[in-house]
């Protein structure tokens, strides 16, 4: 049976065609995504309500909305926020959007957390390093529970939209620097755990890029035109701030880590791991400083 003209299945439909004909990826989901987004429903409840009428103002948001998906406008930046582990965070087009590899490495030290609660019993320091959104930082606050959580990034944009996601799960012992590195950071400041997920796509592969990715998402937070010169940098900040015996947990490209491994050796970091993603590439770099009590 044809759905009827007016009703939410109808719009669903044309929507999806619509999307369709421009090539979307994944027509069928992202106008649902926008649908209820929209409605303000959980995106399987559009199913219980295929018959119900759209009103003019709906149809117009709803239209709006998926105009700009077809233009490669990511879902997330046109509704504003996106689900990350247990939560969701604002998002827009000052920040990345957070990807599901993050939320492993969030999960990663979430399933340590009787280790590093031994580790660090004097309760845990964390720095989260090119912070973005928050996501990381925001999320291990709320999962471990840490004395203190430093967020920072060169973007002040950034750090703007990652304060209105501590104020939406009202988290309080959380800091913000906008600082390149560690160079705005109080002096004094040391950490027991560092977590990063910095830029980390060379400018030569722009070209392989996604449109949705290029043209929407902060070049600053994806690419670097130096990735060794860069970490190098990165990890001399990272080695003033972490404590003796301390953890520094990085998300990478796969094809640089073991660069990345063999650079940050040699500046004296200590204990590295590779740890592999769901797809089972080499993705993130665990480094330690070393203990007080090692010769
Ligand atoms: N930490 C944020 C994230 O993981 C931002 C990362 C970035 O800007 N490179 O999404």
């Amino acid at each position: 049976m044809a759905e009827q003209p007016g009703t939410l299945l109808y719009y669903l439909k044309r929507s999806t065609e619509f999307l369709e004909k421009k090539e979307i990826p994944n027509p069928r989901v992202d106008a649902e995504w926008l649908l209820s987004d929209l409605l303000g429903l959980p995106r399987i409840k559009l199913y219980s309500q295929f018959e119900m009428p759209l009103s003019q103002k709906e149809i117009d948001l709803y239209r709006e909305r998926i105009v700009e998906r077809s233009k490669r406008k990511p879902v997330a930046y046109i509704t504003g926020k996106k689900g990350f582990h247990q939560f969701e965070y604002f998002v827009s087009e000052d920040v990345l959007i957070p990807r599901p590899e993050t939320e492993e490495l969030v999960d990663y030290l979430f399933k340590q957390k009787e280790t590093l609660t031994n580790a660090f019993p004097d309760g845990i320091q964390i720095w989260d390093l090119c912070s973005g959104s928050g996501c990381i930082g925001l999320s291990l606050s709320q999962l471990l529970k840490p004395n203190l959580v430093v967020l920072s990034d060169i973007s002040e944009k950034a750090i703007e939209t990652s304060k209105s996601n501590a104020d939406k799960y009202k988290l309080t012992d959380v800091q913000f620097y906008v600082s390149s590195l560690d160079n705005s950071l109080p002096n004094d400041l040391r950490f027991d755990v560092i977590v990063s997920n910095p830029p980390y796509i060379p400018e030569s592969e722009k070209k392989d890029i996604m449109p949705d990715v290029l043209e929407y998402e902060p070049h600053l937070a994806l690419f670097v035109s130096d990735i060794l010169s860069f970490h190098r940098d990165l990890f001399d900040s990272v080695k003033r701030r972490l404590k003796p015996g301390g953890w520094f947990l990085m998300e990478t490209h796969p094809t640089y880590i073991q660069e990345l491994e063999n650079l940050a050796i040699s500046l004296g970091f200590v204990s590295p791991k590779k740890v592999l993603d769901s797809s089972n590439k080499e993705r993130f770099l665990f480094l330690q400083t070393e203990s007080k009590f090692e010769s």
